[in-house]
């Protein structure tokens, strides 16, 4: 490997730096500059939300007990909700009872999702980054870091001309890789005890849908509710015409009026990490869409005149990198309901994981479960936390906690713990949970 030299042309100054623009991302940062922190984000892409927006993913996965009776994740996600709906692009939770075309027709884990529309999302959660005092910058991306002791002191990062160095005195890595983590040595996994890492799926919208007789079809066959034509694909995968591993439809109206596919899924092991392995899967991924379209087509009631409207921009990796963290979240966290005391957030999604040719749902008790603020926290790098899907959590808890709305609870606290820091000139460590259990409650958020 050669070593070049950089010319830094910019530089900036701040309390917190987010790095990376996801769901998680911008709840850290929203969070973060609302408690007072002079709180920059940097995103490699040109806006936010990440697989929520460039992935094309959603719903929302639910934010309610496992009963679906009651919601429990509220606070930041709860007003992002409500700014999606006056915007005109979501649809409340309380109105998407499972088994319809926004919850995909299912109704195990699907109770209260929220379908939202991408390009809503996108303005919702810049005008809400805005409104906070965050500062916003695009097309840049982080490309190493100094440190002194176990603190980092600054960023350096590439925007589309220069080199830029972001001074903070707290990092949040929201970057779904721990990029930031990995570059300054914080201790950091990836995959289950082999390395294998869920499988990466690339998200398509469709439109042409005859909503009638699709709905149709599905309430005069509720056994669809839970198969979701298994029998057709399997036959299609014998028989060569359905080219790919999932095994079951995944489709979800949005309130645009555009339906969501979920059925691409590159079924070998993809290195999310290696630019090379991810233009190939990419682009093979594109051609799995031309070939699933087809499939539909000719194989689903009411999908026989759909037409591509547009393909996600990046693949959606549901697995990469991860922070060590103070604490790992574990399965037996999840299947015991660990309370513990510096919890940040109740959830109580089904832990789902995406391997090669099969989802594996495993269901813990049916009672709601908690994140601790300790998992957010890494374990040698004494001024960098971590949201969402970098969060400190093994691969079972992973596969739980990892979907959007929990990424926005982490977020939040994320953001309240590195302000209080910046603020205090302590560590991420040192700040006392209760305070931030404390800001949490008092937004509105739920811990019990
Ligand atoms: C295929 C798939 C299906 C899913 N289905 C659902 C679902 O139906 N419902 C649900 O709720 N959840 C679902 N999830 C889970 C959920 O979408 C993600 O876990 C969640 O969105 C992760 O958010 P995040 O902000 O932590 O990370 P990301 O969304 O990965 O965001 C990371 C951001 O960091 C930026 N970034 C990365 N590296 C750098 C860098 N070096 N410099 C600067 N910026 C950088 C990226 O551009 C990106 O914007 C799904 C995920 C996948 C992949």
């Amino acid at each position: 490997m050669s070593k070049i030299t950089l010319d830094v042309q910019k530089e900036y100054n701040c309390d917190v730096l987010v790095c990376g623009g996801g769901v998680s991302g911008f709840a850290s940062a929203v969070s973060s500059a609302r408690n007072g922190a002079k709180t920059i984000l940097i995103e490699n892409g040109g806006f936010l939300g990440g697989t929520a927006t460039k992935g094309l993913v959603g719903p929302f996965m639910t934010c309610y007990d496992s009963k679906g009776k009651e919601r429990i994740i509220k606070g930041l996600y709860f007003e992002l909700e409500d700014r999606l709906v006056q915007a005109g692009g979501g649809i409340s939770p309380e109105q998407c009872p499972g088994g319809n075309s926004y919850s995909g027709y299912r109704t195990k884990g699907h109770y209260g999702v929220m379908p939202f529309d991408t390009e809503t999302a996108k303005i919702v959660f810049e005008q809400m980054c805005l409104e906070a005092g965050v500062q916003l910058l695009y097309h840049t991306t982080i490309i190493g870091c100094e440190k002194q002791g176990d603190k980092i002191t600054c960023v350096y990062a590439a925007d589309r001309n220069d080199i830029i160095k972001i001074n903070g005195k707290m990092f949040i890595d929201t970057t779904g890789s721990a990029s930031l983590a990995n570059k300054a040595g914080a201790e950091t996994m990836r995959g289950n005890d082999d390395g294998m890492l869920q499988t990466a799926s690339l998200f398509f919208k469709i439109t042409g849908v005859e909503k009638g007789t699709l709905d149709g079809y599905m309430s005069k066959n509720p056994e669809m509710r839970e198969r979701f034509f298994m029998d057709v694909i399997e036959q299609g995968q014998k028989d060569g015409t359905f080219p790919c591993g999932t095994r079951k439809l995944r489709i979800y109206e949005n309130p645009d009026g555009t339906w969501t596919v979920n059925m691409a899924q590159i079924d070998g092991q993809l290195n999310e990490l290696d630019g090379e392995e991810i233009t190939k899967g990419e682009i093979s991924q594109r051609i799995q869409m031309g070939k699933i379209i087809e499939f539909l087509k000719s194989n689903i009631p009411g999908l026989s005149h759909i037409r591509l409207v547009t393909s996600a921009s990046d693949i959606g990796l549901r697995e990469s990198r991860r922070l060590v963290g103070k604490h790992i979240l574990t399965l037996s966290d999840i299947e015991n309901c660990t309370k513990f005391p510096d919890r940040i957030a109740v959830c109580a999604n089904s832990i789902d994981i995406h391997q090669k040719n099969n989802v594996n749902y495993i269901t813990h008790t049916g009672e709601n479960y908690y994140i601790p603020l300790s998992c957010l926290i890494s374990k040698n790098v004494s001024n960098l936390l971590t949201a969402g899907k970098s969060l400190s959590a093994d691969k079972y808890a992973f596969g739980a906690v990892r979907v959007m709305p929990p990424c926005i609870a982490m977020g939040e606290a994320a953001g309240i713990t590195a302000a209080l820091a910046s603020q205090s000139g302590i560590s991420a460590d040192e700040v006392p949970y209760e305070k931030v259990q404390e800001i949490l409650i008092k937004n509105g958020g739920i811990i019990d």
